[in-house]
């Protein structure tokens, strides 16, 4: 009988890749995109990053292009 010892930390992170977060990643991004949203602080050094659920969200109202929303509240 073999046994196989599965590592999970082997190599390929599978949390979120940004600083404070340690969820599951459920999209990945390429890292310049990330850089542009300030309120994702990337760690690593990848260049695709995992976002977590959360974290895409974030991610993808930053990158919405919302400037006629701001300019409409003035
Ligand atoms: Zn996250």
């Amino acid at each position: 009988m073999k046994r196989r010892v599965i590592n999970l930390s082997n190599g390929t992170q599978s949390s979120c890749g940004i600083a404070n977060c340690n969820d599951s990643i459920k999209r990945s991004v390429s890292r310049k995109k990330v850089d542009l949203v300030p309120e994702l602080e990337v760690r690593g050094n990848g260049k695709k990053i995992g976002l977590c659920q959360s974290c895409y969200r974030i991610f993808k109202k930053a990158t919405k292009k919302d400037r006629t929303l701001e300019s409409l509240g003035r």
